[in-house]
């Protein structure tokens, strides 16, 4: 049946995530660095600026893998906030937690959650839910805006950094130049995994552009959803609150 094909689809989907992320964790902070020339620090750097994350917050980091985010979260909230780092794979979760740990962050909880359910987490329990490059791996990706709905504490807000759609045309065709040919040589040569950055760079194509998410997000209850493009657009910044 046809139910059937998108549920094998959909299990070959979060296998092939977990394939690849359990393949990159060891590797993942330096590729990063060296795939995004270093920019990917200050997409994540312009999207905290957003978050207006205060003392005292309630902080849930989804997808959020080596725990960039979190880290900054974890002084920003102090010592009478909390962070939660949250990831499905437990290879990205252990090199996040390490990390973290080892950088004194006191405040932070680390749990195994898929995006979609976020079934370890209560209804309204955080100020401000974040997912960082990690939207484009979920499978039904409208379940999991629902589920950062239901765990938002109303008022609360939710950031979404992403790749995008670039906006002009010719940056549009360099990066998929770069995209298709410089990324999965890059993996080869850096973490022996050409394959892995073979399914990053469909990923990214795959996902939908700036007025879809923002579409989405409003179909799953967000309310005064904006969006900032950032390099053109290869990157943006969405952004919903909890009514
Ligand atoms: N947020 C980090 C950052 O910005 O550097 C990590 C991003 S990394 C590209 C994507 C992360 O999404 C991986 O750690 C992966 O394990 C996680 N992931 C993939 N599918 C997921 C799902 N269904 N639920 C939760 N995390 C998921």
């Amino acid at each position: 049946t046809h139910f059937g094909y998108q549920t094998v689809k959909k299990s070959e989907k979060q296998a092939k995530v977990a394939e690849v992320f359990s393949s990159v964790a060891r590797k993942y902070d330096v590729m990063n660095d060296l795939m995004s020339f270093g920019i990917h620090r200050l997409w994540k750097r312009y999207a905290i600026s957003l978050t207006g994350v205060r003392s005292g917050q309630r902080v849930l980091d989804i997808a959020g893998g080596t725990g960039d985010l979190a880290k900054v979260f974890s002084r920003e909230v102090g010592r009478s906030g909390r962070v939660v780092l949250s990831d499905i794979n437990e290879a990205m979760l252990e090199v996040g937690r390490t990390r973290l740990i080892n950088a004194g962050c006191n405040n932070v909880d680390f749990v195994l959650a898929n995006a979609e359910t976020l079934e370890p987490f209560a209804d309204n329990s955080f100020d401000l839910v974040t997912i960082s490059f990690g939207l484009r791996n979920v499978t039904d990706k409208d379940k999991a805006l629902l589920a950062m709905h239901r765990v938002l504490k109303p008022g609360g807000r939710l950031l979404v950094l992403e790749f995008s759609k670039p906006v002009f045309e010719p940056l549009s065709k360099a990066y998929d130049l770069y995209s298709f040919t410089a990324l999965p040589l890059m993996g080869k040569l850096v973490a022996n995994d050409a394959e892995s950055y073979q399914y990053l760079a469909e990923s990214i194509r795959m996902h939908p552009d700036q007025q879809t998410l923002k579409a989405m997000m409003e179909n799953a209850g967000f309310v005064n959803c904006d969006y900032h493009n950032l390099t053109g657009g290869i990157v943006a910044v969405h952004r919903g609150f909890k009514a």
